[in-house]
Parts: structure tokens; C-alpha cells; sequence
């Protein structure tokens, strides 16, 4: 007998169909004599829908009311699946995700697991039930309700595939498993049969939208491996885990665009020790990650001034707006100008550490396009550029094209 942990996201729960076709396949592992622990994410649409509901009415909503509402998303859903479930004639139970016993710090709307004590799972698993759980969510040591991030439902699934040292552990999505382009943009994708937590670390977090990026981190500390796989097919989906040695030898293992984030530049920032810290350790005091910076030299007469651009969320721009409005008084910056408007394609594979000229392929190939390049950032395994968000997705066809076509 083994435990499975099975995640289904929101497009695989995005109606009631969708629901039974869930029911039926966790049925189907339980007539198998398997324990199914199943995560769920709210329906395709919903926390979206909150979160222009909360929107309208105001535009910067207290973060712990955000995660009260958005909360709802989830519980929908997991009392839907065990619905679902009895109408099989299969034993199943519910759990909010502090139910389930998820603790988590008070950062809220993007709050960090502290510890799961799954007790109540591995009661109702020891009586029989298929237990559902809430993905995204979990509670403060006082019982704040808090929410684990966009996407956090993965981390949900992971976490606790590792808290309950988990046999198998499926995430189970709307695409075949992990492709070397999205395949909704690029028809000449292709699915990979394994992938390294680095690799789909690098493509989650640049927006390759399979999966969360803080769950395949976590996955990767705790060694969890799992395979992530259509919930509409039987087809087996990609395995990720530690990387082995002949996956060096594919130079890019995929291309993705990142439609997520935001540039905000300020615009003559006086140029002397401590400015930088000043600005970045707010933003980092209002929990706005930052992802790329790019600093010009010094330009203009007088006092040396330079331009300063970063990016973020899309979700956090206004956030950051308000923090660098804060420090106007205090730093004197000429202005601040923001855009939505721009796209992150990158380039990823661990092949990149042995083979050369990688760069200059990338950005040959954008200039046949007639792609600006507008920011640069690599790592040992990635080349990201900032482009005109318009020009996103012909990009992303010619650099996949010439990389993997
Ligand atoms: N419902 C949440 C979201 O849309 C969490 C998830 O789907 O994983 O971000
Ligand atoms: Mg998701």
C-alpha cells in the first residue's frame, strides 16, 4: 500500500465534470488499496475573481482581510471534491489547510510554512477517507488565516508529501508535464521526460507557469521527487529531481516568457554610498521581492546622478510605487516612472555551464526579430532579458526556434 499525494489545479477542478473526472481518478488509486492524500486549488478564475472583487473596493486592501477572502477559493473547492468522492461511493473528508494542520509565519499573502503537523490527515487516512485538503492556505500560531502566494497550492502539495513522507506525489495540472516552451505559445514544444530541480526551479520562477517556484525549492531541500501530469489523460507526465550527469549534455533545456512583472525606474538617483541600500532595504521592509536591477554610470553636471531600474510582481507594483513615493523627501530622485508593460524571456539549461556562445546566439536571434533588449541578467544556468511586452511571444517562437526547433 502506498500514500499518494495528489495535487490538482485550478483548471483541473474548473468545473463540476472537471470534479467527478478528479473523483474518478483518486477512485481509481484508492480501489487500488492506496491511501490519497489530494490537494486542491480553487477553481480556474476564482482567486483572480477575488482579487478584482477586493479591487473594486479599494485599491490596496488590508493583506489579512486578502487572505480571509481568497481563502474561500480553496475551501470551495475541497467540499466539492469529497462531494464528488461520496457520490463514488468513496470515503472522503475535507480539511482547510489549518485543519490539516499548516502553520505558517504572519507575512500574509505570501506567508512561509513554519511546520505541519498532520495529525488529523493520518487519522482520517487510518479510518479510510481519501482526505482533501485546501492548497494555498494554512493559519498563524494564533489561527490568522493566511495564504501561501499565487500558485501556493503546489507548496501545499509538496510540503506535505514531504510532512507525510509520501510514496508518490503527483502534480497534476492542464498540460502533459513540463515542456521546453509553453506549448499554448510555442506549437514546436516538446515534453520533457525529466527535468532537475534547478532547471524547473529557473523556468517556475521565470514564469514557465507549470509550477510555483518556492514549491520546487522546497522539493529540492526536502528531496521530494515528483512527476508533474495531465489530470484529462493518462499520459506519464515529466519527473523532476536532483540533476544526473547526461543532462548536461542538452545545452537549453527550455525558453519562457514571464509576463508577471513590472519595471520601475527612477530617474536621476543621487549617485553616493547608501542610497541603494536605502531604497531596496524598504522594499524588502514592505516584503516586495525584487528581481532584476540594472544601474546606469553617471550621467549630467553637478552632483553625479544616475538611473536606477528594477523589477516586480505585476501584483506588487503599486506597493513598490508607494514605498519609493516615501522615500522621495529623503532621497531627491529626479522621478519615478513605472510600466506593466514588459515581458522576462529566458533561456535555461544546466548545459549552459559547458558550452559557450549561448548569449550571443539569444540575442542575434532578437535582433533578427527587431526585439530591444531593455535589461540583462544571467545566472550559471539562465539568460534572462526585459523586452517590449508586445513582442513577448514572437520572441519567445524564434529564441525557441533557434535554440530547440
Ligand atoms: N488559487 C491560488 C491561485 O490562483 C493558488 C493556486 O491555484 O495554486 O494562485
Ligand atoms: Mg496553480
Amino acid at each position: 500500500m502506498s500514500l499518494i499525494v495528489q495535487k490538482y489545479g485550478g483548471t483541473s477542478v474548473g468545473n463540476p465534470e472537471r470534479i467527478r473526472n478528479v473523483a474518478a481518478r483518486v477512485a481509481k488509486y484508492r480501489a487500488q488499496g492506496d491511501q490519497v492524500v489530494v490537494v486542491v486549488s480553487a477553481m480556474s478564475g476564482v482567486t483572480d475573481n477575488l482579487i478584482k472583487l477586493a479591487k473594486e473596493i479599494m485599491p490596496l486592501p488590508n493583506e489579512r482581510e486578502m487572505d480571509v477572502l481568497l481563502a474561500t477559493g480553496e475551501q470551495t473547492t475541497i467540499a466539492l471534491a469529497a462531494m464528488a468522492l461520496h457520490a463514488l461511493g468513496v470515503k472522503a473528508v475535507s480539511l482547510t489547510g489549518a485543519q490539516a494542520g499548516i502553520k505558517t509565519d504572519g507575512v500574509h499573502t505570501k506567508a512561509k510554512i513554519q511546520n505541519i503537523t498532520p495529525k488529523k490527515i493520518h487519522q482520517h487516512l487510518k479510518d479510510g477517507n481519501v482526505v482533501i485538503v485546501a492548497g494555498f492556505q494554512g493559519e498563524t500560531p494564533d489561527g490568522h488565516i493566511t495564504t501561501l502566494g499565487r500558485g501556493g497550492s503546489d507548496l501545499t502539495a509538496i510540503a506535505l508529501a514531504a510532512a507525510l513522507k509520501a510514496n508518490l506525489c503527483q502534480i497534476y495540472t492542464d498540460v502533459d508535464g513540463v515542456y521546453t516552451a509553453d506549448p499554448r505559445i510555442v506549437p514546436g514544444a516538446r515534453k520533457l521526460e525529466e527535468i532537475s530541480y534547478d532547471e524547473m526551479l529557473e523556468l517556475a520562477s521565470l514564469g514557465a507557469k507549470v509550477m510555483q517556484s518556492r514549491s520546487v525549492e522546497f522539493a529540492k531541500k526536502f528531496g521530494v521527487i515528483f512527476e508533474v501530469r495531465s489530470s484529462l489523460n493518462d499520459n506519464p507526465g515529466t519527473i523532476v529531481k536532483e540533476e544526473t550527469k547526461n543532462m548536461e549534455d542538452v545545452v537549453i533545456r527550455g525558453v519562457s516568457l514571464d509576463k508577471n512583472q513590472a519595471k520601475v525606474t527612477l530617474v536621476a538617483v543621487p549617485d553616493k554610498p547608501g542610497v541603494a541600500a536605502r531604497i531596496f532595504k524598504s522594499l524588502g521592509d514592505a516584503a516586495i521581492n525584487v528581481d532584476m536591477i540594472v544601474q546606469n554610470i553617471s550621467h549630467g553636471s553637478g552632483a553625479p546622478a544616475t538611473d536606477l531600474s528594477f523589477t516586480v510582481d505585476k501584483a506588487d507594483l503599486l506597493k513598490a510605487q508607494k514605498v519609493i513615493d516615501g522615500l522621495k523627501q529623503e532621497i531627491h530622485f529626479g522621478g519615478i516612472i513605472a510600466t506593466d508593460k514588459i515581458g522576462k524571456l529566458s533561456i535555461v539549461g544546466v548545459g549552459m555551464k559547458s558550452h559557450s556562445g549561448i548569449a550571443g546566439k539569444m540575442f542575434e536571434t532578437l535582433a533578427n526579430e527587431g526585439v530591444n533588449i531593455e535589461m540583462i541578467s544571467t545566472s550559471e544556468i539562465k539568460i534572462s532579458v526585459i523586452i517590449d511586452l508586445a513582442k513577448g511571444e514572437q520572441a519567445m517562437k524564434a529564441v525557441h526556434a533557434a535554440f530547440l526547433g
